[in-house]
């Protein structure tokens, strides 16, 4: 178990905390969807509440060549403000931290907010460069890491930082480690896994350990086509990787030979275009025509995955089970959705895709956990220990 904000002393203390305000922009720069900085609500108004100056800080967008004004937390940073109802003290230096902001930030009074600039505007983040770090913790007094989806990364500001500065979760991150955890170490059974998405070469590890703690596993979306190759038929032009077909017959000896019950569509919804609107139609897996993809799941595997669903009491989701951005494609996902939803057993969308899909369905709500990290709770479930989870203090 490790600490959290209630385990420790934050009144009057200079409180640094580690978001993810890594939110989806529009062209202008406008906030598409602001569910990472409302995700981070409780931890800063707990933390307000109880006498805290605050500190923020996230990295936003991947800029390579040092700071680039699209990636600006300004847009954050007035958003931030609109929900908290208060100032929010922003400095948009490319330096991220200079003698204003270092000033700034040793006059906070309890109460108020201050948010830097984008940290990735500096090129030791990513390294986790220690002069860095140093930097950034001298800012505080106490490290607060409410940022799980980037907690697989050990840069400055999710993981070098502690080495400065006692370092404790967030809510955030104190939920998705509740629910990731328990699923790896003490899952209600059965449990399911179902996996999804476009490429079994980026999810090859995690099915793998999966296959060590789950009762059965589902898998659709693009991957799944290789796994149909593998079995023998004809995938037409389906997402195919092709020299994977030895690594998916593998997975499925594997699951054999551990009782997993490993379940792959049995139809498909198959088009001749990668396109919303085309001629499209319901094959049986094996009989998929030599012109066409499959873009969705069809309703035979919809019923079979159901029932699998039903069964279980522990599940976790990651990736889609077709090209749900298009509308003629999406009824597999969103009706897994759905039976997700209805489902009693605990709940756990792995972020990414399934997390997007989840929110556009309307389904978050009914579901017991959906991560902020896609790539962090794969890592979280293949076994790693994440590099910002395990530098806060244990219980
Ligand atoms: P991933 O990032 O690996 O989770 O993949 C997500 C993407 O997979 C989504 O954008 C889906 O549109 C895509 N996807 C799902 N099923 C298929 C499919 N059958 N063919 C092509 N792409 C797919």
């Amino acid at each position: 178990m490790k600490k959290t904000v209630k385990d420790i002393d934050v009144t009057g203390k200079r409180v640094i905390v580690r978001c993810d305000f890594n939110v989806p922009q529009d062209e202008t720069g406008a906030i598409t969807d602001d569910i990472r900085i409302t995700s981070a609500l409780p931890t800063i108004n707990y933390l307000l509440d109880n006498g805290a100056k605050l500190i923020l800080m996230s990295h936003l967008g991947r800029p390579k060549a040092g700071p680039e004004q699209k990636y600006s937390l300004a847009p954050v940073a007035k958003r931030l403000a609109e929900l908290l109802g208060k100032e929010i003290l922003f400095f948009p230096v490319n330096e991220v931290i200079n003698e204003k902001v270092r000033k700034t930030a040793s006059e906070l009074q309890v109460g108020q907010v201050l948010l830097l600039e984008n940290v990735r505007f500096r090129k030791e983040e990513t390294k986790n460069e220690v002069a860095f770090s140093k930097e950034l913790a001298d800012l505080g007094d106490i490290f607060v890491n409410d940022a799980f989806g980037s907690a697989h990364r050990a840069h400055c500001s999710t993981a070098g930082i502690s080495a400065f500065l006692p370092s404790v979760s967030g809510f955030l991150m104190e939920k998705e480690i509740k629910y990731l955890g328990t699923a790896l170490e003490n899952p209600e059974r059965p449990f399911l896994a179902i996996m999804g998405g476009a490429k079994v070469n980026d999810k090859i590890l995690v099915i793998e350990s999966l296959l060590n703690i789950v009762d059965s596993l589902i898998i659709g979306g693009g991957m799944a086509y290789t796994f149909l190759a593998a079995k023998g038929y004809a995938v037409g032009t389906s997402l195919f990787e092709s020299g994977m077909e030895d690594m998916a017959r593998s997975l499925m000896e594997k699951a054999k030979n551990k009782g997993v019950r490993l379940l792959l569509p049995i139809d498909v919804i198959a088009a001749k275009e990668f396109k919303n609107e085309t001629d499209f139609a319901r094959y049986d897996a094996d009989k998929i025509p030599m012109d066409r993809m499959g873009l969705d799941i069809g309703e035979k595997s919809i019923l079979l995955f159901s029932e699998e669903i039903k069964r279980a009491k522990t599940i976790f989701w990651n990736g889609p089970m077709g090209v749900f951005e298009m509308p003629n494609f999406e009824a597999g996902t969103k009706t897994i959705a759905e039976a997700l939803a209805e489902s009693d057993a605990v709940t756990i969308i792995g972020g990414g895709d399934s997390a997007a899909a989840v929110r556009e369905f309307g389904f978050s709500d009914k579901l017991s956990h959906v991560s902020t990290g896609g790539g962090a709770s794969l890592e979280y479930l293949e076994g790693k220990i994440l590099p910002g989870v395990g530098i806060l203090l244990d219980k």
